[in-house]
């Protein structure tokens, strides 16, 4: 197989792929001030021959590599860090602090796992670029900034990413979960969720506590609107169709004998298509605005949206073909990912692109750790997921696996040539 082929490369990279990803890990960038990544990334591509564009949309960064004739492949891989303090005990551990969008001084933590996706793409890119002969076509790495913030992709976009790469025939990205190292899985169809973050803003008429005659009352307003929004998803939706909300924050008042003003509430919303998402968020809108009417409050309450994902919904026949490319690669290793309730900004550049994609999922977890917890039954407990202070994928196997996974994914669609 031709993957294999390319994969022999692998021996004489992988001390240098570890060594990326220890550094990387050391020295996290939060979303937007990945400027020393970006800047690592463009000049190793450079070195191997890639055609490369850097500072789209800030801190993004594209290489090209065209080796003829044939189909084009994109794959993106997210850059950016979180302001988590790390307590992994790691001696290759982050003590970075930095000063956030908001002005505070905060830790910074590689805590979702993007230094490996970065690490194993320039393994990847790496090694397609000496693999000369194996294969033809056009490939586009593609290194994205700010995930977490869910503004990333958005800014590669709008700063013309779509005019400044070739146009490709189907786009990748991976992620590392909490799943054994090893371990890599696909997913047709929905695989992460849609995530909308809402501010409400509830009026009512202040009044001294002693009054409420003279008032209307936006506390138990927005104690209403908080019981009556649980049911939207429990009475309005089929019992088969997955979604959550979650009212995460609620703010009235400052004194225990002032009735307010007003109250704020601050949901979020989960879901995995558009209509359900429009269903909830219509839903929300209307039961805010009917607990208000039935409050008697003297103006309609505001609805702001604050952030906002897509739902990443994997093409079926790329879905499909990775599958099988997967299991003639991985043999039991590789398997069907669960679906998600996280959520991704990456499909915004497919659906600006205009063409299919598939996100799939690689493991980190040590696997005979993770088997012992789920012989115990405690993998929610002992199992570190992604965003803790204690996230820690083990390097070996994760790495391998991910840069064969990209490497095996790409031959899939590019013409391949025998040996
Ligand atoms: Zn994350
Ligand atoms: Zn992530």
């Amino acid at each position: 197989m031709t993957a294999d082929r390319v994969l022999e490369g692998l021996d004489g990279i992988r001390s240098e792929v570890e060594d990326f990803y220890r550094d990387l890990h050391a020295h996290p960038e939060l979303g937007l001030a990945e400027t020393r990544t970006s800047a690592r990334v463009a000049e190793q591509l450079r070195d191997w021959g890639y055609r490369v564009t850097d500072g789209i949309g800030g801190t993004g960064v594209v290489g090209v590599l065209e080796r003829g004739d044939g189909p084009t492949v994109l794959l993106r891989a997210d850059m950016d860090a979180l302001p988590v303090k790390e307590a992994t005990g790691l001696s290759y551990a982050s003590t970075v602090t930095t000063t956030d969008r908001s002005g505070n001084e905060v830790p910074v933590m590689h805590a979702c796992g993007h230094d490996v996706h970065v690490s194993c793409m320039l393994g990847f890119a790496r090694l397609m670029a000496e693999a000369e002969d194996a294969w033809q076509g056009t490939l586009v790495v593609l290194f994205q900034p700010s995930e977490e913030n869910g503004d990333g992709a958005e800014a590669m976009l709008s700063d013309g990413l779509t005019d400044r790469i070739p146009r490709p025939d189907v786009a990748f990205a991976q992620h590392v979960l909490p799943y054994p190292a090893g371990y890599v899985g696909v997913r047709p169809g929905a695989f992460l969720s849609a995530a909308d973050s809402l501010r409400v803003t509830l009026y009512g008429r202040g009044a001294h506590g002693s009054k409420p005659q003279a008032a209307v009352d936006p506390v138990v307003l927005a104690a209403m609107c908080v019981v009556r929004l649980q049911t939207i998803v429990s009475r309005e939706l089929a019992p088969t169709t997955a979604a959550v909300l979650t009212v995460g924050s609620i703010t009235a008042g400052s004194s225990p004998n002032v009735i307010p003003e007003s109250a704020v509430i601050e949901l979020n919303v989960r879901s995995y298509d558009d209509a359900t998402r429009e269903r909830v968020l219509d839903a929300i809108r209307r039961c805010v605005r009917a607990e208000s009417e039935a409050s008697g409050a003297p103006k309609e309450p505001t609805v702001e949206k604050l952030s906002e994902f897509p739902p990443t919904r994997n093409d079926a026949d790329v879905a499909k073909r990775l599958d099988e490319a997967f299991r003639a690669h991985f043999g039991d290793r590789a398997g069907t990912a669960e679906l998600q309730t996280a959520s991704e900004d990456f499909s915004e550049i497919p659906g600006a692109l205009g063409v299919p994609f598939c996100y799939w999922a690689i493991g980190g977890v040590d696997p005979d750790r993770y088997a012992e917890a789920k012989r115990k039954g405690t993998v929610d407990q002992d199992i570190p997921v992604n965003h803790s202070a204690a996230f820690a994928p083990v390097i070996q196997p994760t790495l391998d696996t991910g840069v064969s996974a990209l490497v095996v994914a790409a031959l899939a669609w590019l013409d391949v040539r025998d040996a």
